[in-house]
C-alpha cells in the first residue's frame, strides 16, 4: 500500500483481527432451494457439501424462485420486452409490464398507486430522502436501507427503542415542544424484523402518527406476499388506509428482484418525479418484473402462505420442546445461542447433519446475542421439518447448548 490513499488493506486487517471479515460465497446450488444435491462434477463454492442438504437459509419464503410458472413468466418478459429496460422509466425504460405489476401491487396493498424501484434498498433511500421530512423517528433496529435513507434525508433523526410505542410517544412529545408548527414528521419502521423475527406494533404506531400529524412508513420487505391476499402485516392488521407509505421488496417471497412503494396517487407522482434512486436509475429489468408479477399472482390466489405458517408452527414448537429459545413471532425463527463462537460451532454441526442455517453474529446482532436464523419455506414438507429438528437436537447436544 502506498503512504497515500485510503489504506484499505489496513482496514481489512483490522476486520480480520476482530473476526469481522466477510467473504462472498458462491451459493447458487443452495440459494433459493428447499434442498440441494451435491454436484457430481464436484463444482460449487464455499457452500459445498458431500451429502445432500436441506436449506433453511433463504428468504425465498414461498419457494417461488424455482417455480416453473414464475421462471416462464421471466422468460416471456425476456422474449417479449428484452433482458434490460435500457433506460430510466422516465426516458424510454417504461413498459406496460411495469405498469401491470404496479397495478397488481396497488390492488394487493389496497392503495391508489404503486411504483417499482430497482431494489428495496433503492426504494427506501429514494423515498425517505424525497419526502424531505423535517424530523424522522426511526426504530432502533430498522434495516440499513432505512438508516441510509434517514442520512440522505438530512433531517433531524430520532431513534426510538425497538418496537416501543411508549418510547416513541415520549420522544414525539418532547420534540413537539421544540418543533416549528409546520414541521413534517415521518415515523418509519420495519414490519417484520428479519434478525429478531418480531413484528412492529403497527396499530399503536398509527395512533401515535395520527396524534402528532406525522406520516407512517412501513417496510414490509419480509412480510410482502405472506398475509391476506398476498399483502403484508399492514393488510393482516387492516391498516391499509392508515399507513401512508407501504414499502417492500420483490426479492424475498416474490422470488424476484426490485422494490416497491405503495400509497396515494400524489405520493407515487411525487416519487416518480423526485426520488433520485428512481429518476436516475435504469428501470427494473423486465424478467424481474415478469417474475414478480407471476409470483404475486400465485401468492394471492394459492394457499402457499398457509403452508408456510403450518411449517413455521411445527418448527417453532419442535425447537422449543428440544430446549431452544426461539425469538420472535413470525416466519423467521432466530434460535438464540449467545456466544458468537458457539453459534458458529452449532451451525457447523447442524450443517454436518445435513441442514443449512446461517449463524448471525455481531455486528449484525449485539454481542452475547448470536443466533442461528432458521428460515423455513412453503416448499418444506413434514419430513424436512423432522430432519431439521433432528439436526438441531443432535448438534445441540454435541456442542453442549442442550442437555
Ligand atoms: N428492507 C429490509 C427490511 C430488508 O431486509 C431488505 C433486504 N435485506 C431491504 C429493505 C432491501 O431490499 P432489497 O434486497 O430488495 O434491496
Amino acid at each position: 500500500m502506498t503512504e497515500y490513499g485510503f489504506d484499505l488493506r489496513r482496514r481489512l486487517e483490522a476486520r480480520d483481527r476482530n473476526g469481522l471479515r466477510r467473504d462472498l460465497e458462491p451459493a447458487e446450488r443452495v440459494a433459493s432451494r428447499t434442498r440441494f444435491a451435491p454436484d457430481p462434477r464436484g463444482r460449487g463454492g464455499a457452500v459445498d457439501f458431500d451429502e445432500p442438504a436441506l436449506v433453511f437459509a433463504s428468504n425465498n419464503y414461498l419457494g417461488l424462485a424455482r417455480d416453473r410458472r414464475v421462471q416462464r413468466a421471466a422468460e416471456r418478459a425476456i422474449h417479449g420486452v428484452g433482458t434490460g429496460a435500457g433506460a430510466s422509466r422516465l426516458v424510454t425504460g417504461d413498459t406496460s409490464l411495469h405498469r401491470a405489476l404496479e397495478r397488481d401491487l396497488a390492488a394487493c396493498k389496497r392503495t391508489e398507486r404503486a411504483l417499482v424501484f430497482s431494489s428495496g434498498y433503492a426504494a427506501n433511500v429514494g423515498t425517505i430522502a424525497a419526502l424531505e421530512p423535517d424530523r424522522l423517528f426511526s426504530d432502533a433496529l430498522n434495516h440499513a436501507s432505512i438508516i441510509d435513507g434517514c442520512r440522505l434525508a438530512d433531517a433531524e433523526t430520532v431513534v426510538y427503542d425497538h418496537c416501543d410505542p411508549d418510547d416513541l410517544a415520549a420522544k414525539c412529545d418532547s420534540a413537539a415542544t421544540e418543533a416549528a408548527p409546520d414541521e413534517q414528521w415521518l415515523i418509519v419502521t420495519d414490519s417484520v424484523f428479519s434478525m429478531d423475527g418480531d413484528v412492529a406494533p403497527l396499530e399503536a404506531l398509527c395512533e401515535i402518527a395520527e396524534t402528532y400529524g406525522a406520516w407512517l412508513m412501513v417496510d414490509e420487505a419480509h412480510a410482502t406476499g405472506l398475509f391476506d391476499d398476498g399483502g403484508g402485516v399492514v393488510q393482516r392488521e387492516g391498516l391499509s388506509d392508515r399507513v401512508d407509505v407501504q414499502m417492500g421488496t420483490l426479492s424475498k417471497a416474490l422470488a424476484s428482484q426490485g422494490g416497491y412503494v405503495a400509497g396515494s396517487e400524489p405520493l407515487v407522482e411525487h416519487l416518480l418525479n423526485d426520488a433520485r434512486s428512481f429518476v436516475y436509475s435504469t428501470g427494473l429489468a423486465p424478467p424481474a418484473v415478469g417474475a414478480a408479477r407471476e409470483a404475486l399472482r400465485i401468492a394471492r390466489e394459492e394457499d402457499r402462505a398457509d403452508r408456510l405458517w403450518e411449517t413455521v408452527e411445527r418448527l417453532r414448537e419442535g425447537l422449543e420442546t428440544a430446549g431452544y429459545v426461539v425469538l420472535g413471532e413470525s416466519h423467521v425463527l432466530p434460535v438464540l445461542v449467545g456466544d458468537r463462537e458457539l453459534a458458529v460451532e452449532l451451525a457447523g454441526r447442524v450443517r454436518d447433519h445435513g441442514v443449512v442455517a446461517p449463524p448471525i453474529r455481531p455486528p449484525t446482532v449485539p454481542e452475547g446475542e448470536s443466533r442461528i436464523r432458521v428460515a423455513p419455506m412453503a416448499t418444506h414438507d413434514r419430513d424436512d421439518v423432522d430432519a431439521c429438528l433432528e439436526a438441531f437436537e443432535e448438534a445441540g447436544r454435541a456442542v453442549g447448548v442442550l442437555p
